[in-house]
């Protein structure tokens, strides 16, 4: 080999080298920054729980006027479900309150859960506490987010249930007997039955009866006289929620404002997150839009639109009615439900998790197909929907929350 060779082929060869340690390096420094949102993340709601409590513990030590609150969740077959509250109250004026809640829907605390964790990490400081105070409140279900369920242990949907006026519990939803029998079967799960394999002909043809908007409406608005039913909203507030009124009430008492946000997974676009507010007032929708000027806010104007009775944050604003109050949920879409085929796929594994609940599986492999599909529905396995949306709320965030510290509302 001539000189010159070598001395190519030494270069080449440190070239290469040099490259691969570069991409060593590169793949390290973008798995740290991957890292960098995927801790936020717990794989139960055990771990969560024990996250929230150190984090709160640690915040309380550097703000002594904080409060730690425990409501113990009563349970047939569980001693250990409880929703963990910490409040930090503002260090000067109380002028403004800011709630962030997870885990109404059980199963959807396991992403409500890390946001509130980025939330306490990257946000939580003395001059964002100087005239605001802040209240986060853990896992709102935790038997649901336990056991991987929307529905507490008495198949109640928290988000149809809370209220702080009885009334709500009188309420007929005239659509929901017509599609009762479809939504709401009586055996075991079987997902290889006929009636399951040609599950959308079958909601198509429904549809195309009834209209997607009437049954859409009909199925999620909440219903109050099939307990075992989807949807289910109760006939009596659920306990842990009734325990939360004195506490709710005693924190928020000093303030003239209080802005909640409510934490939720499952519906809408993958990846995107949705600002779904139930709707209000033109004075409140006005505040709102103030506060998330440079979002698309969901004013029923979108395809996938309906509205609820008795949810969590209609609830905080019942408590708080002489106070401004400015409601807001969160919803990161993960089956893309604004299209039909996302939306039935939805549907229909909401039915049969639920008649799993209450008749069981006829094949083992049916029960983990079922966990399995419920829980790419509320909390996806994949680190990209992970980590796109804790950055999406980290960029909201620093968005809205200056122009709530800074206006008057
Ligand atoms: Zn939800």
């Amino acid at each position: 080999m001539e000189k010159n060779q070598i001395i190519k082929q030494f270069i080449y060869s440190l070239t290469i080298i040099l490259l691969s340690v570069a991409n060593v390096y590169a793949q390290k420094n973008n798995d740290n920054k991957k890292q960098n949102y995927l801790k936020y993340y717990s794989n139960s709601y055990d771990s969560a729980r024990i996250k929230f409590i150190e984090t709160s513990q640690i915040l309380k030590k550097k703000y002594p006027a904080s409060k730690m609150f425990q409501i113990k969740v009563p349970s047939k077959t569980d001693n250990n479900l409880f929703v963990d509250i910490l409040y930090l109250p503002s260090l000067k004026e109380k002028n403004k309150l800011f709630i962030l809640s997870s885990g109404v829907h059980g199963i959807e605390g396991h992403v409500g859960s890390a946001i509130q964790q980025m939330f306490i990490d990257r946000f939580i400081c003395d001059s964002l506490l100087e005239e605001t105070g802040v209240l986060l409140i853990h896992s709102v279900n935790p038997y649901g987010y336990k056991y991987d369920r929307r529905f507490s242990e008495n198949n109640v949907d928290i988000n149809r249930n809370s209220s702080i006026v009885d009334t709500l519990y009188n309420i007929v939803n005239e659509g929901y007997p017509k599609v009762n029998d479809f939504i709401n079967p009586t055996k075991k799960v079987n997902t290889r039955s006929l009636g399951n394999i040609f599950f959308a002909p079958k909601a198509i043809m429904k549809i195309l009866k009834a209209s997607m908007p009437v049954l859409r409406q009909a199925i999620l608005q909440g219903q109050y006289q099939y307990p075992d039913g989807l949807y289910y909203g109760g006939n009596k507030l659920e306990p842990q929620t009734a325990s939360l009124i004195p506490i709710l009430t005693s924190v928020c008492e000093p303030y003239k404002t209080v802005f909640e946000i409510d934490l939720h997974t499952g519906y809408g676009e993958r990846g995107k997150l949705h600002f779904f507010p139930n709707p209000v007032d033109s004075v409140t929708q006005k505040k709102i839009e103030t506060i998330f000027k440079e979002e698309r806010i969901d004013w029923g104007d979108s395809d996938g639109f309906y509205t609820v009775t008795g949810d969590f944050v209609g609830f905080i604003w019942q408590i708080n009615k002489n106070k401004t109050f400015i409601p807001m949920a969160f919803e990161y879409g993960t089956l893309n439900t604004q299209k039909t085929s996302g939306s039935l796929k939805s549907i229909h594994i909401m039915i049969l998790e639920n008649e799993g609940y209450h008749y069981g599986y006829k094949k083992e492999r049916d029960r983990i197909k079922v966990k399995n599909d419920i829980l790419e529905m509320y909390y996806p396995s994949s680190e990209e929907w992970r980590i796109k949306i804790m950055k999406k709320t980290e960029d909201v965030y620093k968005k809205i929350l200056p122009i709530y510290f800074n206006n008057d509302f």
